[in-house]
């Protein structure tokens, strides 16, 4: 991935990375968190990156690139809203869900953009995009804007890769050590540890405080695992790189992701802090 000219802080960087590097492309994706144009930008750099044809996407130089940068490019879709409130009508969800089922032009995929769903959705609408999200085609990516997602119905996010755009904070010493805490705890042959280390997700500040770290540790992993520098903690990198190979690293930020989705989504944390030591030691010591 290329992020010349675009803003964005490390830890999305990184997780934009991971996510091409394990080819695990989602077909649709919730933008919240940050200001109304910085989730704008990223959904500007998620449907060049769908287009382009460079090596190094996006490139920004490419033909695609240039006619999507200009919003003119047929394989990418703006939902256009009607009315006072501009929303998104259900037939326009309707006309958008018979168009999936054509494939792309030029690009390799099909990208529809729904700028601020869960403030131009109504209910049918989000119900008419849910059945395809239930199914999605190949070859299409939903890209939808939310200040709030939690007004978005648990259906949908469920089915959706939520992305969050923050501002580059300082790691915390704090946060940074219990991460490596449980991320030593997965490697440990004994349970025991990583079963400790994770009881601090049962809070919920704590779990969105630790997971991302876990996950910026976890990319640190697996850029050392392609021969790059690791950013953040170059002694845990290289221990789990020693410990876990590229393939396990990749399923275990998914799985983080995975858990950083379910907090957001009010899950249970007790259940959710038991739920990820499960994964992490069934992950990390498969055959
Ligand atoms: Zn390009």
């Amino acid at each position: 991935m290329n992020f010349l000219g675009f803003d964005f802080s490390d830890s999305l960087c990184a997780e934009l990375s991971a996510m091409e590097e394990s080819r695990r492309i989602p077909h649709a994706v919730i933008v919240t968190g940050g200001s109304d144009d910085s989730r704008r930008e990223l959904v500007r750099f998620l449907s060049m990156w769908s287009v382009c044809t460079s090596h190094s996407s996006p490139c920004g130089e490419c033909p695609q690139c240039i006619k999507c940068n200009s919003k003119n490019h047929i394989d990418v879709y703006y939902a256009k809203g009607t009315g006072k409130t501009d929303s998104i009508s259900v037939d326009e969800v309707r006309r958008i869900t018979a168009d999936t089922a054509i494939l792309p032009n030029e690009a390799r995929r099909k990208v529809y953009v729904m700028y601020d769903a869960d403030r131009r959705m109504g209910a049918e609408a989000l119900n008419a995009l849910l059945k395809t999200l239930e199914e999605p085609p190949q070859d299409m990516l939903f890209l939808l804007t939310a200040e709030n997602p939690k007004a978005l119905p648990e259906t949908i996010r469920s089915r959706c890769v939520t992305l969050t755009m923050e501002s580059d904070s300082i790691i915390s010493e704090e946060s940074l050590a219990l991460a490596r805490e449980i991320l030593e705890g997965i490697v440990e042959t004994g349970e025991l540890r990583l079963l400790k280390a994770c009881w601090v997700l049962a809070s919920r500040q704590k779990a969105l405080q630790v997971l991302p770290v876990v996950r910026l540790l976890l990319s640190d992993a697996l850029a050392v695992s392609v021969c790059a520098q690791a950013i953040y903690d170059p002694q845990t990198a290289s221990l789990l790189r020693r410990r876990l190979t590229k393939d396990k690293i990749i399923r275990l930020i998914d799985a983080t992701s995975d858990a950083i989705n379910k907090v957001n989504r009010n899950v249970n944390l007790t259940l959710l802090s038991t739920w990820i030591c499960g994964e992490y030691r069934r992950i990390s010591w498969q055959k």
